[in-house]
């Protein structure tokens, strides 16, 4: 049975305390193991990266910048296995695994302009021969804690920038597909980065905790479930770390009635049974404004999705895979049942798929749902699994408060061919991140990705220029120098009042 380990001090480093199952979720056997770290763990690997960052972040940006160009193409190299790999572990198909290494390689690019990210700012005169600057210095040691349904782009939008910016890493990616994460750290010490600049501990809880209570461990960046992420929120703020952790979602998707309905329903589709709605950006419920809409897309959706293939992950064919889990499979089966005892109408029962040759593996066909209500329990909580609920509003406004409500606040989506109603909602929804005729609105590399409410706590976004802030602090100077020249700088007298303008 193949075992993976962790990757510390530029190198593979197996220390078995405990173990967790690897599965493949196409045949829901067990292909590996993974060892779980613990707190000794946490600190050999924290020891190494404190070491290595004094070095690098005393290598100039340009140079650092440079072994991020050369990671972007060794992943550009590496795609097709790191993608198989992927897919082996997570169970999306194999064209959604490359998008999957595709985003997180755009945040990389991004961080290749990390010298003119890091200028700072000057200004010169600012009192009476007084100049001040300030400047981004990385913060140390920092880490990143990441969930299993992207294990290569998450990594990516935390490791980039922060080792951009000159810090070094400790990264504890899911216990559930452990794998690339590995292989990344891997790539970039072929790609020159020095050894223990970025460590992998691989684990669960334990390494979360050790992670949160090491005192030299100074930010730490989340993405999970949204009480993990208020858990980990309070836990390493309340140690003094600063902290980012994005939470959970349910986005809506606002469908009205002059919108154009093929090309809402191919969106929709995509964006509400891609990966098995595994993504904290899938939209699991859409929202038509008026019956007259609601039937018509209901009628175009359900021609849709008998049409949907759903197959192994390496089926090219297949438009998504197996869920991740049995446990996973289970507890979306139990949402679907919640909501027909809630009373709405099942319109498509996804459970019993059972794929030809594969019926031990996680599959379940997709579901829809009609004439669901807010006050719905399976409405309020995240499923995450290939599961679309249909909720009807009357009105604009009436669309416009659903999202706006929810608990949860990550993304949202609105197809009008109306300008102006695009605009407003854009403008008033209580939502982080919105698309107009765009389902799944992540940002590019170059903006930043954030929900609001219970999908965000801490106040900067993923990567961007907010991840440049996250990943380093600002030293402003104010300097004065003794006048050697006719003009220069004149000492004021003694005094004992503070410095004004004045
Ligand atoms: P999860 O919360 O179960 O796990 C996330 C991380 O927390 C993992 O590394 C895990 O080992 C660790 N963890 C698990 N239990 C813990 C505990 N009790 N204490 C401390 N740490 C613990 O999430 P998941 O199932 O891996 O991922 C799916 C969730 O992530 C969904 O809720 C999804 O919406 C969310 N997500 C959010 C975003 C975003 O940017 N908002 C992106 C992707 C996924």
């Amino acid at each position: 049975m193949r075992t993976i380990g962790h990757f510390v001090g530029g190198q593979p480093l197996s220390k078995t305390v405990r173990t967790s199952d690897v599965y493949d979720p196409n045949t829901g056997t067990v292909q590996a193991i993974v060892e779980l770290g613990d707190a000794a763990l946490v600190d050999e690997a924290v020891c190494n990266a404190a070491a290595a960052q004094i070095g690098w972040a005393a290598t100039n940006p340009q140079r650092r910048a440079r072994v991020l160009f050369e990671f972007k193409r060794l992943l550009e190299r590496d795609m097709d296995s790191l993608a198989y790999l992927l897919s082996s572990e997570h169970g999306k198909v194999i064209a959604d695994a490359k998008g999957d290494i595709q985003r997180g390689l755009e945040v990389v690019e991004f961080a290749c302009g990390i010298p003119h990210l890091l200028k700072g700012e000057y200004t010169q005169g600012a009192g009476p021969g007084i100049d001040v600057y300030s400047m981004r210095q990385p913060l140390g040691v920092v880490a990143g804690i990441t969930p299993f349904n992207f294990p290569a782009m998450i990594p990516m939008w935390m490791f980039a920038p922060a080792l951009a910016c000159g810090n070094a890493f400790i990264l504890k990616p899911s216990e559930r597909d452990p794998s690339v994460p590995v292989r990344l750290a891997e790539l970039l010490i072929e790609a020159g980065l020095p050894a223990g600049v970025l460590n992998v501990v691989q684990g669960d809880k334990t390494v979360v905790d050790a992670i949160l209570d090491h005192p030299a461990i100074r930010a730490v960046s989340f993405v999970g479930s949204s009480d993990i992420a208020q858990y980990v929120y309070a836990k390493g703020a309340q140690n003094g770390k600063r902290m980012q952790c994005m939470g959970g979602a349910k986005n809506h998707g606002i469908v009205l009635p002059d919108a154009d309905l093929d090309q809402a329903v191919n969106d929709i589709m995509g964006a509400a049974y891609g990966s098995a709605g595994e993504r904290c950006m899938a939209l699991p419920v859409v929202v038509p404004v008026g019956d007259k809409t609601a039937d018509a897309l209901r009628d175009r959706l359900l021609a849709s999705i008998d049409g949907l293939r759903v197959g192994i992950s390496t089926d090219a064919e297949a438009q998504y895979g197996p869920v991740v889990s049995a446990a996973h499979k289970a507890r979306i089966e139990s949402y679907i049942q919640m909501g027909v005892d809630e009373g709405a109408e099942l319109v498509r029962d996804g459970r019993g798929f059972a794929l030809q040759g594969h019926e031990s593996g996680y599959f379940l066909g997709p579901t829809l749902f009609d004439r669901v209500t807010p006050d719905m329990k399976s409405y309020q909580d995240e499923i995450f699994g290939p599961v679309l609920q249909m909720v009807r509003a009357d009105s604009f406004e009436a669309a416009l408060d659903l999202p706006s409500r929810h608990a949860y606040g990550n993304g949202v989506a609105i197809f009008t061919r109306n300008g102006d109603y695009a605009r407003q909602f854009a403008d008033r929804v209580d939502v982080g991140m919105v698309g107009i005729n765009v389902p799944i609105p992540v940002p590019v590399a170059y903006h930043s990705f954030g929900g609001w409410k219970r999908s965000g706590f801490g106040d900067l976004n993923q990567y961007g220029t907010d991840g440049v802030r996250f990943y380093t602090k600002v030293k402003t100077v104010t300097q004065r120098w003794p006048a050697s020249v006719a003009g220069g700088a004149v000492a004021p007298d003694q005094s004992f009042v503070i410095p004004t303008m004045n």
